[in-house]
């Protein structure tokens, strides 16, 4: 079918700072009209939706996702993270470089691309690696790797522990016009910790990962970034000291952003008391008040993004608390936990919140999408605002099961999910 109408929903495009209750008409793949009322009739050549009393948005863009291909199919795959995509309403996914073999070498990007785009149901791109192997001692071939098709680099699951090697990436990212997007951890702090230090570890006599752990090399990469003038992007920021960092750096002027994960606005030090290793993530869900520091940080725009972090892990894997791997499932999930706590709180409006996870991470690395512009790809997620559900890892797309939102209920969900104009997912069924 060459042409859909979304008939009758509050469109919003914070790129073009629309928010209107309007008609969009998808022609050919691409957004070609919107407008109060497109005059239409379903026929053989269109098919009309109605999308009254339901957001229209830019369809998701998540610059932190591991979809573990190649290397651990076990875990994931580029059909079932895709699927897991469109279900949560994203349909641009970067994939993080961890895998095996690291994405440090322009074959490895290559495969992403192909294999991914053919496999998957939602658009993939590769994170290239900062270092070679992910072992922060030499630095990958960026120019090599961008040419394949790397948006930007990452070392992410590991810190670049070596800080004349994190600057000099810094300056040979800057000339590529690109982004770093780091993993601020120094492992000489956190050594053998398994949850946030505080009141709730010491409770549980568990030995702590201090916040200091994140927030030292937050301010390693930001003095970096201020010095060499490269840009950084601070991953999945979980402590209070490390969003007053990024204000500040802001504040000078310095090319720095971060990103929340959606979890942490759900989740707290106090839910490892069950010691479950669901909940065994990293940088480690952190107190009330660095929770709510976060929530801060998006209100106030230190915080311009709100990425996944899906990480995968199979159930045998995540079986021990005091031996899993650390990492969550969260695809399916953030949109919902990002509405429920941040927008039906009041705290974001719906138009920030969307902004933040669509127009702004694809603006932070320079990728044409996260809009609803006229002539650009119909990506696109219909979101029910209202729609209360009950979160079942089990009804899960991903092969993975390690989801810290399993039996909580959210309040708001993606009901349709078109890339490139093309219907991936409606009303909880995936469609190809
Ligand atoms: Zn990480």
């Amino acid at each position: 079918m060459a042409k859909t109408v979304l008939k009758g929903g509050l469109v919003i495009d914070p790129a073009n700072k629309i928010e209107q209750v309007a008609d969009v008409l998808i022609e050919d793949g691409k957004i070609a009209r919107i407008e109060a009322n497109i005059d239409c009739e379903a026929t053989e050549d269109m098919e009309v939706i109605d999308v009254s009393g339901k957001v229209v948005a830019p369809g998701l863009v998540d610059i932190h996702a591991h979809l573990r291909d190649p290397g651990f199919p076990e875990r994931e795959d580029f059909k079932s993270s895709t699927r897991c995509a469109a279900m949560g309403g994203y349909t641009t996914l970067i994939a993080m470089p961890n895998t095996d073999p690291v994405c440090d070498h322009p074959v490895v990007a290559e495969y992403v691309i192909s294999k991914g785009n053919r496999v998957g149901i939602v658009n993939i791109l590769p994170f290239g690696a900062i270092t070679k192997g992910q072992k922060g001692q030499e630095l990958a071939p960026f120019v090599e790797l961008v040419e394949a098709g790397c948006v930007a680099f990452s070392d992410d699951g590991q810190p670049v522990t070596n800080s004349g090697l994190m600057r000099e990436a810094l300056i040979k990212a800057k000339a590529l016009n690109k982004v770093l997007a780091v993993h601020c951890e120094d492992r000489t702090i956190t050594g053998d910790g398994i949850i946030n230090d505080g009141e709730v570890s010491r409770r549980l006599g568990l030995k702590g990962i201090p916040y200091t752990s994140e927030a030292v090399m937050v301010a390693r990469d930001i003095l970096l970034a201020e010095e060499t003038g490269g840009q950084v992007h601070i991953c999945h920021v979980g402590c209070a000291r490390s969003v007053e960092l990024i204000r500040e750096g802001k504040k000078r002027g310095i090319a720095v952003s971060g990103e929340v994960i959606p979890a942490y606005l759900n989740n707290t030090d106090e839910d490892l008391q069950t010691l479950d290793a669901r909940f065994k993530i990293k940088p480690p869900f952190g107190s009330k008040k660095d929770q709510e520091a976060l929530k801060e940080g998006l209100v106030d725009g230190t915080i311009e993004v709100i990425a996944t972090d899906h990480a995968p892990y199979n159930i045998v894997d995540k079986k021990d608390f005091f031996t899993a791997p650390f990492g969550l499932i969260a695809l399916e999930t953030s949109l919902s936990v990002v509405l429920t706590e941040m927008v039906h709180s009041g705290l974001l409006s719906m138009s920030e919140a969307i902004a933040k996870m669509s127009y702004n991470p694809a603006k932070l690395i320079g990728l044409d999408k996260g809009t609803l512009g006229i002539g650009k790809d119909a990506d696109i997620v219909v979101i029910d605002p209202d729609l209360e559900w009950q979160v079942n890892v089990n009804e899960s797309e991903s092969k993975s099961r390690n989801c810290p939102q399993h039996g909580r209920w959210l309040k708001g969900k993606a009901v349709l999910t078109m890339v490139a104009g093309k219907k991936v997912m409606q009303d909880g069924k995936i469609l190809v």
